[in-house]
C-alpha cells in the first residue's frame, strides 16, 4: 500500500480545490440546476474522467478520479446526475456496442443531455438475476417487450434505459438473456415512482407493455446479456474510495461537536465515559475503512483489480455506515430525529450519497441501502467465502432452506 501522493497528484488536489471555490453552485434545487452543474462539471474534465478519451472521456488514472470525488465531498459539493448513465451504460456501450451505438449514445450520457437507468432488478429476480423473466421477443425489425422492473434507480427521470430481457425461454436460464438500449418515453413503458423510507421516491417500478426496441439497440449478441452484464466494468473505479471517508469524518467531527453541546444530567455528553467509548470505536473504524481505500487505490493505480477483495470493501464500509448512523441517533436523542429545523449545530447538512441536502434520521435511513444494493451483504459474504476463503460452494438447498 502507498501512503504518499506525488507532487503530481498534490498539484492536481490544489487545480481542483481552486476550480470548485470558483465554480461551485450555492444550491441546486431542480434537475435543470443538477444537469447544469453536471455540465459544468464535466466541461471542466471533472466527469467521465475514467472513461477512454476517444470516447470523450478523460483517460485519467484511478487517483486523479479520486481525489476529484474527495475534494468535492470536502466542499460539499451537489452530486451530478447521470450516475448509472456514466459508471455502468456508457462502459457497457464502449465495451460491446456496435460503432453506430458509440455514436449515438456515448457523447450525450457523458453531458447528461440523456438521463439513463438501469432494468435488471425484478420482483423475483435481485440477488438471483437470472431469473428474471421480462421477455423480449424478435418482431422483424424490433423486439417487442413484456415484463415488470423494481427498485429502478432514476426511472422516472429517465429517457433510456439499460434493459436485461428473456430472449430464449429452453436454454439454461443465464443463456437465454439479453441484453438491449431500451427508450423510456413511450407509450408501451409505464413508470411508478415508489415512496422509500426516507420519504423520497428515488427508485421505481417500470411496467413494460408491448414496449419496443429497435434491433439496432441490441448489445452484443442474443444470449450474451448474462455475460454483459458480469463482465462489463465501470470506469470510474477510483470512484468514491477516498470521498465515502471524507464524507465519514466530517459526519464524525459534526457528531463529536454536537456531544459537546448537548448536555445530560448537567454534563456534556462528550465528558461521558459511555459516549466517548462508543465515539472512539467509530473514529478507530473510519481509520480502518481509511486503510482500506487506500489499499484498494494502490492496486488499482498499479493495473490491478481488487476481484472478489472488492466484496470485503463493500461489505465493511456498508455495515459500518449503518453502525455509524446507529450511534448517531443515539447519541443526538430527539434531535437525530429531526428532518428539518435541527439546529445548525446538530444538522448534517451534507450531501447524501443520493444527492439530497440530508438530516442525521435522513441519513440513517439511507445506510440500509448500501447493504442490498449492488450486491447484498449476504451475497457479499457468500462470495468471500467461496472465492477467498475456499469454502464450499453455496448449493440450491442451501438458497431454498434446505428443501430442495
Ligand atoms: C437504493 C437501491 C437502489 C437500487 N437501484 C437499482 C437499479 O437502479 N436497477 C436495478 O436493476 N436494481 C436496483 N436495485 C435492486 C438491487 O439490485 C436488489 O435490491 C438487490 O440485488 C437484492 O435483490 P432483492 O431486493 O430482490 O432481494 P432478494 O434477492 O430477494 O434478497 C432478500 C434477502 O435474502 C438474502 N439472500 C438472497 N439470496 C441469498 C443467498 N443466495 N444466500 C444468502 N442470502 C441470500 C438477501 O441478502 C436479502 O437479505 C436497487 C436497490 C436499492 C436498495
Amino acid at each position: 500500500m502507498d501512503l504518499n501522493y506525488t507532487p503530481e497528484d498534490v498539484a492536481f488536489r490544489k487545480q481542483v480545490r481552486t476550480w470548485l471555490e470558483q465554480n461551485l453552485p450555492r444550491e441546486v434545487r431542480n434537475l435543470e440546476e443538477r444537469r447544469a452543474w453536471h455540465r459544468k462539471l464535466y466541461d471542466a474534465g471533472y466527469l467521465g474522467m475514467g472513461w477512454p478519451k476517444e470516447y470523450g472521456g478523460g483517460g485519467a488514472r484511478p487517483m486523479e478520479q479520486a481525489i476529484v470525488a474527495d475534494e468535492m465531498a470536502k466542499a460539499n459539493a451537489p452530486a451530478p446526475t447521470n450516475s448509472l448513465g456514466i459508471g455502468i451504460v456508457g462502459p457497457t456501450i464502449v465495451v460491446h456496442g456496435t460503432d453506430a451505438q458509440k455514436a449515438r449514445y456515448l457523447r450525450k450520457i457523458l453531458s447528461a443531455e440523456e438521463l439513463w437507468c438501469q432494468l435488471y432488478s425484478e420482483p423475483n429476480a435481485g440477488s438471483d438475476l437470472a431469473a428474471l423473466k421480462t421477455s423480449a421477443v424478435d418482431a422483424g425489425d424490433h423486439f417487442v417487450v413484456n415484463g415488470q422492473k423494481i427498485w429502478t434507480s432514476g426511472g422516472a427521470i429517465a429517457d433510456w434505459g439499460l434493459l436485461l430481457a428473456r430472449t430464449d425461454t429452453k436454454v439454461p436460464k443465464h443463456k437465454g438473456i439479453s441484453c438491449f438500449l431500451m427508450n423510456m418515453r413511450q407509450p408501451g413503458v409505464d413508470v411508478r415512482p415508489l415512496k422509500q423510507i426516507t420519504g423520497s421516491s428515488e427508485f421505481c417500478e417500470v411496467f413494460m407493455t408491448n414496449a419496443r426496441v429497435e434491433k439496432s439497440d441490441q448489445i452484443g449478441k442474443l444470449g450474451e446479456g448474462w455475460a454483459i452484464a458480469q463482465t462489463t466494468l465501470g470506469y470510474e473505479r477510483g470512484g468514491r474510495a477516498l470521498a465515502r471517508i471524507t464524507t465519514y469524518s466530517s459526519q464524525f467531527n459534526r457528531l463529536v461537536e454536537a456531544a459537546r453541546r448537548l448536555r445530560r444530567h448537567g454534563q456534556p455528553l462528550l465528558e461521558n465515559p459511555v459516549v466517548r467509548q462508543k465515539l472512539g470505536r467509530i473514529w478507530s473504524e473510519i481509520e480502518v475503512e481509511r486503510y482500506q481505500a487506500l489499499r484498494t487505490l494502490t492496486q488499482l493505480e498499479r493495473g490491478e483489480h481488487p476481484g472478489a477483495g472488492g466484496s470485503i470493501t463493500k461489505l465493511s464500509y456498508s455495515e459500518f455506515e449503518k453502525r455509524f448512523m446507529e450511534l448517531a441517533l443515539e447519541i443526538l436523542g430527539p434531535y437525530g430525529q429531526l428532518t428539518k429545523g435541527a439546529p445548525q449545530d446538530f444538522a448534517l447538512d451534507i450531501d447524501t450519497a443520493i444527492g439530497e441536502r440530508g438530516s442525521w434520521a435522513y441519513a440513517y435511513l439511507w445506510s440500509r441501502a448500501g447493504t442490498i444494493y449492488a450486491g447484498s451483504s449476504e451475497i457479499q459474504k457468500n462470495v468471500i467465502g467461496e472465492r477467498i476463503l475456499g469454502l464450499p460452494k453455496e448449493t440450491r438447498a442451501d438458497r431454498v432452506g434446505g428443501k430442495a
